[in-house]
């Protein structure tokens, strides 16, 4: 069972990433260093939909929906390994 996490650099980039529930690190999307999981429960898409940031959660939403259809994308050409692959980076 993997989950989407919310990982932190310490130079304070946020990096989503599909993880197994026991990972603890990752290495940062942007700097490449590592990331350490925010201790968060496991996302749901209602967690972000509020009205108070209107513009993040548009962003998000947008990024969400391209991260599942590249997802669906890669399941349906390779099955459930090859969109793993491709989220572990
Ligand atoms: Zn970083």
């Amino acid at each position: 069972m993997r989950f989407l996490y919310d990982f932190r650099c310490d130079d304070g980039h946020i990096s989503e990433e599909f993880v197994a529930e026991d990972v603890r690190t990752s290495p940062c999307e942007v700097c490449g260093n590592p990331a350490t999981r925010v201790i968060c429960a496991p996302r749901t898409r209602l967690n972000h939909i509020s009205g108070d940031f209107p513009k993040a959660t548009e962003h998000w939403v947008k990024k969400r929906n391209k991260h599942m259809a590249l997802e669906q994308k890669a399941t349906a050409n390779h099955g459930p390994d090859a969109a793993w692959d491709m989220n572990r980076r």
